[in-house]
């Protein structure tokens, strides 16, 4: 395939020490050539691909030096588009940047669309469908964990695994159709029931061990969803501004809460925490009260983790019990802080009651066993379901979504098979997974799924 040269700015907006503005298309080197000086007079197209040049960019009209610039020359097809690619490393600052943009644009490259470079990887075939969004997660990526996963799937993971469901399906249509059509053919083997069966439900687990995993990727790319909790006074706003202030805050493009509760995403050693401020309620009442049962029941269940805070210079009271109480099955920490002061709270009896739950003592005033918390909130998570590093994540919405469309479908065929519907009846829901499985990786879509896909990523990318 042959496209027109495109170009963007590939690095963030803003005043960063250097910034690049690339090209991709059959005529970027000729472009580049028009625009850029060596000391020593060099011709673009007599270099080795991927190589670095030192020169100046030149307006050939009217031969004024626009800036000073590093030059990367990459042949295709071994670039990131497979075509030819063109690196310029310029000077940060907007209005440098917007220098060299305008002349590659006046010299006759073309403003690329947003996501446009990746949707050529595509289109090239370069990378697939699932690659290309993992692109998509990457520059969204919240924090180096997310980040593992969208590398991992663009490595092509789960492309590898959607293509061997979909070969076991089409092995079984296969089979399907030659038992139909040349019912003398001895040698192949025939598509029993109990072997269909056999292969829907391998067909089957298999989507369910990629759904099962869609959770977690859904948490590391949004956040675990924690919740701090605790009477009035205990230290809840200390607790969530230490945690703000050690971890850098991770700004977030997710729409804010409806709800009358703070959110905050901080990223503490790896695991990103999606903080949900129940302090951030009026204070001086009981936060139970006054949200209401059904409403703290309800931020309660959303939470993946609670940190429940309790004052070491108080007895235990009722509220603390009941709060433990509700709390009873999920996944908590407890914090007793305060430790500066004189102790009065009965460990012991925090230990019964909290059965085998991390307990850690702050002193949130003299910042004290505020690292500690961080270390028994970064093992619960690693500890508990993440732990094999080549699980295959699926972080994607519309790759759960169409997860569980092939679910349904390889249900229905399991169903129709286990209740004597003849094998070539079934082929419908078969031909129906296979379908739906390819849409995961761009080989069965349209293109204005492509299209729209491909809006959503950043300009330049
Ligand atoms: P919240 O009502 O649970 O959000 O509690 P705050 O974080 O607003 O704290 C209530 C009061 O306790 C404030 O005056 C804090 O300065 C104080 N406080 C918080 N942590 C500690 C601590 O570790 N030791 C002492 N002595 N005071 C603390
Ligand atoms: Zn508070």
């Amino acid at each position: 395939m042959e496209f027109d040269t495109i170009t963007a700015i590939s690095t963030p907006m803003g005043e960063g020490a250097i910034a690049i503005v690339r090209l991709s298309g059959s005529s970027a080197i000729a472009i580049a050539n028009k625009i850029f000086r060596s000391p020593n007079g060099k011709d673009l197209f007599d270099q080795a691909s991927h190589t670095i040049h030192y020169g100046h960019l030149v307006d050939p009209k009217t031969n004024e030096v626009v800036e000073e610039v590093m030059l990367s020359l990459m042949k295709g097809p071994k670039t990131f588009t497979r075509e030819d690619v063109i690196e310029i490393n310029c000077h940060g600052g907007l209005v440098s940047v917007n220098r060299v943009l305008q002349l590659v644009l006046i010299n006759g490259a073309r403003l690329a669309e947003p996501g446009e470079f990746t949707k050529r990887a595509f289109l090239n075939g370069r990378i697939d469908l699932s690659q290309a969004e993992a692109v998509m997660d990457l520059i969204r990526a919240k924090t180096d964990k997310a980040m593992n996963v969208a590398l991992g799937q663009m490595d092509g993971r789960l492309s590898r695994l959607i293509a061997t469901l979909r070969q076991a399906l089409l092995e079984t249509l296969a089979q399907v159709e030659v038992n139909i059509d040349y019912p003398e053919y001895d040698d192949v083997e025939e598509m029993t029931l109990p072997l269909m069966i056999e292969k829907c439900t391998w067909v089957s687990k298999e989507i369910d061990k990629l759904l099962l995993t869609s959770s977690q990727g859904k948490i590391l790319r949004e956040g675990l969803s924690t919740a701090i909790i605790g009477r009035p006074n205990v230290g809840k706003s200390s607790l969530l501004n230490s945690l703000i202030q050690e971890n850098k805050a991770i700004v977030t493009d997710i729409a804010g809460t409806t709800r009358d509760i703070i959110e905050e995403y901080v990223n503490v050693r790896g695991v990103p925490l999606k903080l949900v401020d129940t302090a951030g309620i009026r204070e001086t009442e009981d936060i139970v009260e006054r949200i209401g049962v059904e409403k703290s029941r309800q931020v309660l269940a959303e939470a993946d983790l609670i940190l429940l805070v309790l004052n070491s210079a108080e007895q235990l009271t009722m509220e603390d019990r009941r709060l433990l109480e509700t709390i009873k099955g999920m996944d908590y920490i407890v914090i007793i802080n305060k430790t500066d002061l004189p102790t009065k709270i009965d460990i012991n009896e925090v230990r019964n009651l909290s059965g085998h739950k991390r307990i850690v003592t702050t002193s949130l005033l003299k910042e004290v066993g505020v690292d500690e918390l961080e270390e028994a909130i970064a093992s619960l998570f690693f500890e508990g379901t993440i732990e094999a590093s080549d699980l295959t994540y699926v972080s994607n919405a519309r790759h759960i979504s169409l997860l569980t469309l092939a679910k349904s479908t390889i249900t229905d065929a399991l169903e129709a098979a286990q209740s004597d519907v003849p094998v070539d009846m079934i082929q419908i829901d078969v031909t129906r997974t296979w379908e739906i499985l390819g849409e995961i990786t761009g080989d069965t879509v349209e293109e204005s799924l492509i299209d729209q896909l491909f809006s959503q990523f950043c300009l330049g990318k």
